[in-house]
């Protein structure tokens, strides 16, 4: 049975383009501290639900609630300064900037140097500059990529390039992380580092909502996985659960 304290709900999500419904009538919560799944077929609507999370699309119909509060409509800026983050699909670095430079990116979210500061250049500009350093280190260091903090993002082999994502998008102190098949191109033990980070991130407090088509990680990793189908909410339980159903076997892990 679900908990009581959801730190995303949604009620009766929808979600057209077009004449193609990509989500109808999705409703489910995610407890928060918990490492949820999300999975379905190619064109089930996963992505389209991830974007309607947070932001870049707003429901034709149904609700999205964050933190107690309903963010329908808030645009992308906005739910990061609340507290969601998110990766990719196919990993979206700056290409052009070191592995360090991209953390210090996602930390300007939370830092209160404007413009203007960053041009003055007054003390606790300065300050501020060496803490944002230091803590963007330290979360390099957390996923495992120290030693190449000055290197160019685009020179990283592409399962790096994950992590320094993950980096990235836990720099604005996410209290949910949305990972968009993170195990995409990874081989078998960078996929189980992966799920070993998973877990390092829960820990920390951070709750997970995964999309993986790597069912190995993801019955591994999740505690309560939803299934989609078609946009439509096929079933949701344990991984147990989720794999003893004839349904889903039917629609998808059977595949
Ligand atoms: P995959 O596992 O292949 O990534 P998915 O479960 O993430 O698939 P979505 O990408 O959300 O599925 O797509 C759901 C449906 O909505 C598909 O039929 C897709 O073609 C359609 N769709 C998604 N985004 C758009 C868009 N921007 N414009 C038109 N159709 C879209």
């Amino acid at each position: 049975m679900p908990g009581t304290d959801p730190i995303l709900e949604l009620s009766d999500v929808e979600k057209s383009f077009g004449g193609i419904r990509a989500v109808s009538g999705v409703s489910f919560s995610v407890e928060r501290g918990g490492v949820y799944g999300l999975i379905g077929p190619n064109g089930a609507g996963k992505t389209t639900l991830f974007n309607l999370i947070t932001g870049v699309y707003e429901p034709d119909r149904g609700k999205v609630f964050f933190d107690g509060r309903e963010v329908n409509g808030r645009p992308v800026h906005k739910l990061v300064a609340l507290g969601v983050a998110r990766t990719f699909q196919n990993v979206e670095l700056f290409s052009g900037m070191t592995v360090l430079e991209n953390v210090l990116v996602g930390l300007t979210v939370r830092t209160k140097c404007g413009f203007l500061g960053a041009v003055a250049h007054w003390p606790w500009v300065v300050r501020e500059e060496e803490e944002s350093r230091k803590t963007a280190l330290e979360l390099l260091s957390f996923v495992g990529l120290s030693r190449l903090s000055h290197s160019l993002a685009s020179e990283l082999p592409f399962g790096w390039q994950r992590l320094a994502e993950i980096a990235r998008a836990l720099a604005s102190k996410p209290k949910l992380l949305l990972l968009d098949e993170p195990a995409a191109g990874l081989n078998t033990t960078e996929t189980r580092e992966l799920g070993a980070l998973i877990m390092k991130i829960r820990d920390m407090g951070v709750t997970v909502l995964l999309v993986e088509h790597d069912m190995s990680l993801t019955m591994e990793v999740c505690e309560r996985i939803v299934v989609l189908d078609q946009g439509r909410k096929l079933a949701e339980g344990t991984p147990r659960q989720v794999q003893a159903d004839e349904r889903v076997v039917a629609a998808y892990l059977g595949a």
